[in-house]
């Protein structure tokens, strides 16, 4: 069976992205409220007292209004990227509200993620890879597979070795990367079709893209040592000197690890969740927006648990958890990217999302 190294819960990456204003927002005469400073720092226009340049609310990285997609990727999702090459467990969280930006931010660094992964499989001519996909929405507490037409709900049991497994999930498996981009796209348009037919729901969704990356030593060994690939290895262990287990890949057994993308459902409250014209579409609406509260509230708790050794960690309160809980525990690394919409009249969201994402290192 797959070994994984040994180790633990890294510190959690957190950055902050300011998408610009958008055309209907211009029109709607809303104003700019946040920047990324020129020092990289976060300011929001609209209020005298400047607690966004305190030290209380530091990120690892603020990404301006025209930073580019391969500059996201680099920061936040690269060195994870790379880790999990390696076999470590990585999770990368879009967070905030809905329209700021967390689709989009998702997309491209899943993008970038896909040249990335074949890349360096290429490099690695020591090793032989197997890459597998699946897509998980949870809708209300329910999981759904993103890889069938069916419109069934999957249930998630306790498997001993492994942890929660979600029950028949469909696990694709990834022959190169135009192969994972095409499996990317599928995956887009049935969430978007699933969007229509239950009306508008995607802001209400979480979707968690994973890849698994099961590795094995070649039956030959490489003629040479491959120097990109050694300096590769040094910096991403020695900057991460806690991370313990890069000698995972020394191991003659596969070494197998999980790259989550987590699109999370838009964090606004309820009242700013739409227009709601009947009493039912009202209960509804609580339903879904207390489940995601749930989720997502679960979420943050697991998130500072594994910050403290000891700590209980609440997997099981929510479904979206006990999914990642396996990806989660132990030998892992995790990044959160705070998407925030620079509109004046989403500051009380932005700030929500902001507490969050500070609480969340
Ligand atoms: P969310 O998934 O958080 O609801 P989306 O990713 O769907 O948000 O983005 C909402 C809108 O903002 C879309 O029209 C999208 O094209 C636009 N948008 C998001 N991020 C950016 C960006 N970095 N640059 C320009 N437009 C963006
Ligand atoms: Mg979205």
């Amino acid at each position: 069976t797959p070994i994984q190294p040994p180790g633990k819960t890294e510190k959690v990456w957190v950055g902050v992205r300011i998408r610009p204003l958008l055309p209907q927002e211009k029109d709607a005469k809303e104003t700019v409220a946040w920047t990324a400073t020129s020092q990289g720092t976060l300011t929001c226009l609209t209020e005298e007292k400047n607690v966004y340049q305190q030290s209380s609310y530091q990120y690892d990285k603020v990404f301006g209004e025209s930073t580019s997609s391969e500059e996201v990727y680099a920061a936040a999702a690269q060195p994870m990227v790379r880790s999990a090459m390696k076999g470590y467990n990585c999770t990368l969280f879009a967070y905030g509200q809905t329209g700021s930006g967390k689709t989009t931010t998702m997309r491209s660094v899943m993008q970038h993620a896909a040249k990335d992964v074949f890349e360096y499989i290429a490099r690695s001519r020591d090793r032989e890879f197997v890459l597998k996909m699946c897509a998980i929405e949870v809708y209300n507490e329910v999981v759904h597979d993103l890889f069938v037409d069916v419109d069934t709900s999957l249930k998630i049991s306790d498997d001993k070795d492994r942890g929660p497994i979600v029950v028949d999930l469909t696990e694709q498996s990834i022959e190169s990367e135009e192969h994972l981009r095409k499996m990317l796209k599928a995956v887009e348009s049935r969430r978007q079709v699933r969007e229509t037919k239950m009306n508008q729901k995607s802001s209400r969704s979480h979707l968690v893209v994973r890849l698994y990356v099961e590795s094995r030593p070649a039956p030959i060994s490489g003629e040479e040592e491959d120097d990109d690939l050694m300096s590769d290895d040094s910096s991403a262990c020695g900057e991460r000197s806690s991370l313990r287990g890069c000698d995972g890949l020394k191991a003659q057994a596969p070494v197998l690890s999980t790259i989550n993308f987590v699109d999370l459902a838009g964090s606004e409250r309820l009242s700013q969740a739409g227009m709601v014209d009947d009493m039912d579409r009202e209960k509804l609406r609580q339903k879904e927006a207390s489940n995601i509260n749930v989720s997502l509230l679960t979420l943050g708790k697991v998130i500072r648990a594994l910050g403290k050794r000891g700590e209980h960690v609440p997997y099981r309160e929510s479904n979206l958890t006990r999914i990642l809980q396996p990806s989660l525990s132990g030998n892992s690394r995790m990044a959160i990217v705070c998407t925030l919409s620079p509109a004046s009249g989403s500051v009380d969201n932005s700030r929500a999302a902001l507490h969050f994402a500070n609480h969340a290192k």
